[in-house]
């Protein structure tokens, strides 16, 4: 039976957890209570391929518990919006292109629009997302591409969509996942790819290795809303600098070795 005071303790630590990290937009207030964390010896690393495979299901099943509806945090009304947000969101927050989309759909609704433009004038309509050059190329390219050779319509297969500028991997799995339901591939962006790392779900560097590794390791049909949830919780928990292990629901399952003791 816990102290008054440990209940006093323990709400502040709810309280502080939520209202120290405020959330973004579509962000889900978790309410794991804080607790000692679990040094990373003391969590017993998967010895077998059934051991590895009953900790994968343990991770997702604490992500479905705390990520049900996880989703894309990208505005968008269609395939062509989503796909021109995802190129806009390279290196920049989604919330920032969030604040730039509407203005730039509005001025050019269609994709002949953007297949038309200049340019330089998009590129002064996207300067606030970083790379806006670059940025501006490819969506005008897409367009472009998207027109020519596919009907103005953006594909649905991994294949063709890889064809169009702007649109590696990582963009490609967004954009099917997300706008048609299609499980190409595991969304491996910054949050993906540090966090796979340190759960000890590849060991690989590199994007393509370890959307290899995930789409070997997570269920198929996992992948879209894993995708999604994995980015969630390293945005709110398991953040790049100093993961807030005292309030992660994996540390029991967590041997990395910069979990945050304190
Ligand atoms: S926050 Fe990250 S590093 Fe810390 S216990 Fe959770 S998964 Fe492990």
């Amino acid at each position: 039976m816990p102290s008054p005071d440990d209940v006093r303790q323990n709400l502040f630590d709810r309280v502080r957890y939520v209202g120290a990290f405020p959330m973004a937009e579509n962000e889900i207030a978790i309410a794991t209570p804080v607790h000692s964390v679990t040094p990373p010896k003391k969590v017993p690393k998967p010895k077998s391929a059934a051991d590895r495979k009953e900790r994968i299901s343990k991770i997702i099943a604490e992500l479905d518990r705390i990520f049900p509806d996880a989703t894309c945090a990208l505005h968008h009304g269609n395939a062509w919006e989503l796909l021109v947000a995802t190129i806009l969101s390279a290196q920049c927050t989604d919330e920032r292109v969030n604040k730039v989309t509407p203005g730039l759909f509005a001025k050019y609704p269609t994709m002949e629009d953007l297949a038309n433009a200049s340019q330089e004038e998009v590129a002064n309509d996207i300067r606030s997302t970083g790379f806006f050059n670059n940025k501006a190329r490819s969506i005008i390219g897409a367009a472009k591409t998207i027109l020519r050779k596919f009907g103005g319509k953006v594909p649905q297969n991994i294949e063709e969509l890889l064809t169009v500028p702007g649109a590696a991997r990582k963009t490609a799995n967004v954009v099917l996942g997300t706008a048609f339901g299609i499980t190409s591939g595991v969304v491996v962006d910054t949050h993906v790819a540090r966090i796979s790392q340190r759960l000890d779900l590849t060991k690989n560097d590199d994007p393509v290795n370890i959307e290899r590794d995930l789409m070997k390791s997570i269920p198929q049909d996992r992948w879209i809303l894993f995708s999604h949830q994995v980015i969630h919780f390293g945005r709110q928990i398991c953040v790049a600098r100093k993961p807030r292990c005292a309030s992660c629901p994996l540390d029991p399952l967590c041997y990395a070795k910069d979990k945050t003791l304190a």
